[in-house]
């Protein structure tokens, strides 16, 4: 069969890789990304944009696609699946509405409250003064939250009144179209718990963790991600059980009963607080970089198994390696701020291990830096040190001028 998928990171990547390893797949048309190394089986269509559904699905039936899948959220929250459904085409995605989990937080937290998922108390923010209020009222760290895609920076938590009250007015400033709410503010270990889900029913993916500070320790500016684990370690069974019955199930039953069927990957950004694990942020995508650890220990037929989804078929459940998978990114010098393009890269013949390519293109012959995060690094190992023991080894054999990774990925 022909699949098409759509965006250009190295989740897209690692998902083309897992995909690439079922004798099903005659062919793979990849939408969003630069210039690729020759992939076997693989085309690059680098004249259609990812908001461009109705070239989108024009090419799905010109070359006979069985399925596409969508990778970042924007074409989500635009509402590509719906038009693909209209044209009759299969597709792995939320449609417009069941893309509003990820779209408009204050839409999650509404389906939250009414079904009973944990998650933090809130308040819809009405102007400054009233902001000023709230803040001094609940004290602080406190958590400020735009509604829409933010692009990572729709969050702050400023620990102290005075940053609080300046960081509410340059919210008010920067977002005058967008609700702003206030949160709780929790501590404690967090966890990406993301579920495949055809027409709301589900099967659990295995937990992971991603690392978004630029810097070791988790600290500095947020990123992307400059890595990920999966390991069913992260949680105690106990855990698992409760985010699937009371955070996945209810949060799909809440979606049915609004009227939303819900297809695709719904990802529950977890904290797990003394008081038990409460949801952050829903995205309706895999993550990235988790995805790219996760797929490693998937031990099944990726093409077939999204195609079921796609049609509402699931299998009784998944099957993944008892093992754990680490993905560590290689960034620009300056990343998440400033930082040069067109380096040339070298090394990426001689690794042993899977490398994902995120911002990378392809000029005169030779792979150069095109992006923040450039490539990724994956392995599968019986458990952390292994595979740290041999991302840290592999590392070493790719040079970029002013290469970056974190050291403590999986730590
Ligand atoms: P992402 O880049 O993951 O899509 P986002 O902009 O959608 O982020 P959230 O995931 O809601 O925003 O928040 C980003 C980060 O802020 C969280 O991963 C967490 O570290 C922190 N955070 C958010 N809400 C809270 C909270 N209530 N208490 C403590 N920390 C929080």
């Amino acid at each position: 069969m022909k699949i098409m998928v759509l965006g250009g990171g190295g989740r897209e990547h690692s998902i083309i890789t897992k995909l690439l390893e079922s004798s099903s797949v005659e062919k793979i048309y990849w939408v969003g990304t630069k210039n690729k190394k020759s992939l076997n089986k693989v085309e690059v269509v680098m004249n259609i944009e990812l908001l461009d559904f109705p070239k989108l699905a024009l090419l799905a039936k010109d070359k006979n696609i069985a399925y596409t899948i969508v990778g970042p959220e924007l074409p989500l929250t635009e509402g590509i699946v719906d038009y693909f459904q209209k044209e009759e085409l299969l597709i792995l995605g939320p449609n417009k509405s069941g893309a509003k989990m990820e779209g408009s937080k204050t839409f999650a937290k509404e389906i939250m409250l009414k079904n009973n998922v944990p998650t933090a108390k809130y308040v819809a923010i009405k102007n400054v003064n009233h902001g000023k209020e709230i803040i001094s009222k609940w004290g602080t760290p406190i958590v400020i939250k735009v509604d829409g895609l933010a692009q990572g920076k729709g969050v702050v938590i400023p620990k102290t009144q005075k940053e609080a009250i300046l960081e509410l007015e340059e919210m008010f400033n920067k977002y005058p179209k967008q609700k702003i709410f206030a949160e709780e503010f929790f501590v404690g270990p967090e966890v990406s718990f993301m579920a495949l889900v055809s027409r709301n029913k589900f099967l659990s993916l295995v937990p992971a963790r991603d690392y978004k500070r630029i810097y070791d320790g988790n600290q500095g500016p947020n990123t992307g991600g400059m890595g990920s684990i999966a390991s069913w370690d992260l949680l105690t069974k106990e855990d698992t059980e409760f985010i699937e019955e009371n955070v996945i199930k209810r949060t799909l039953e809440g979606l049915q009963k609004e009227g939303i069927e819900f297809t695709g990957i719904l990802y529950a950004g977890m904290i797990m607080t003394l008081d038990g694990p409460k949801v952050l942020e829903f995205n309706t995508r895999f993550g990235d970089p988790e995805a790219q650890s996760i797929l490693q220990l998937l031990d099944c037929d990726f093409a077939q198994l999204l195609y079921g989804a796609t049609k509402g078929e699931l299998p009784g459940k998944l099957p993944f390696k008892d093992k754990v998978a680490l993905t560590m990114v290689m960034a620009s010098g300056g990343y998440p701020g400033k930082y040069e393009s067109g380096l040339e890269i070298k090394g990426l013949e001689e690794l042993s291990c899977k490398v994902f390519e995120a911002g990378t293109d392809y000029a005169n012959g030779k792979i150069i830096t095109a992006g923040g995060r450039v490539l990724n690094l994956t392995t599968v190992g019986k458990n952390v040190a292994a595979c740290r023991e041999i991302l840290y080894k592999e590392q070493q054999k790719i040079t970029f001028l002013g290469k970056y990774f974190r050291n403590d990925i999986g730590l």
